[in-house]
């Protein structure tokens, strides 16, 4: 069976497959991501895209936020679904910004995992994303494919982050991801994965498929 030492080969393959990955939820600054991130959790990155520019439109940053009309704001998140608890987790983030970082998103793991709606997938996808910081986001797809890669085992996210660390060079933690997600979206499908044309398939030993 093939092993860890095809990294190094999928890595590449995806690169030539999405050289341009890049993050799926549409944002102009680290405010604008923090929140579609937030907000994408128990939804689609497509389903935040559809309510993130009016969004963005009416409560252009964490003063603007933390000063929504409660029913205003849970309207307006609501066909994502949890419109309630949706938007008191924006109202208390918007608010902890404003009191404790100067309406500024913070830029460690540490500060932003103190902000409501915030764990390590979220403060991962920020720092990689809007400030340098290589950060690798474990989010179902990456958990999948890199299962089926034989990277890891691990069901849980932190836990499958460490090994994953430990084989994807650091520089590239952040557009590897990308690139893992965008080959989930487009070949290798949870129930389906199209093995017969894909095009890592000589590296890939497809663990559990
Ligand atoms: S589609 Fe099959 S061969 Fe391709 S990455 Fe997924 S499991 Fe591996």
């Amino acid at each position: 069976m093939k092993t860890i030492t095809n990294a190094s080969e999928i890595l590449q393959g995806l690169a030539k497959l999405y050289p341009d990955a890049k993050c799926a939820l549409e944002h102009e600054n680290p405010y604008q991501l923090l929140v579609a991130t937030v907000l994408s959790a128990q939804t689609t990155d497509k389903r935040v895209n559809t309510i993130t520019p009016e969004l963005f439109r009416r409560y252009p940053n964490p003063e603007m936020l933390s000063q929504a009309v409660p029913d205003e704001l849970e309207s307006l998140v609501r066909p994502l679904g949890f419109g309630a608890r949706r938007s008191k987790q924006l109202l208390g983030l918007a608010a902890k910004l404003e009191k404790e970082y100067n309406g500024k998103v913070p830029q460690t793991r540490k500060e932003l995992k103190t902000l409501p709606g915030v764990g390590q997938k979220t403060a991962n996808v920020v720092l990689g994303n809007c400030f340098n910081h290589p950060a690798i986001t474990v989010d179902t797809h990456v958990g999948r494919l890199t299962r089926r890669f034989g990277w890891t085992k691990e069901t849980k996210p932190d836990a499958a982050e460490r090994d994953l660390e430990k084989i994807i060079p650091q520089p590239q933690w952040t557009i590897a991801c990308h690139r893992i997600i965008e080959h989930g979206r487009n070949v290798c499908h949870s129930q389906k994965p199209a093995c017969n044309t894909c095009k890592i398939a000589p590296y890939c030993p497809q663990i559990g498929v």
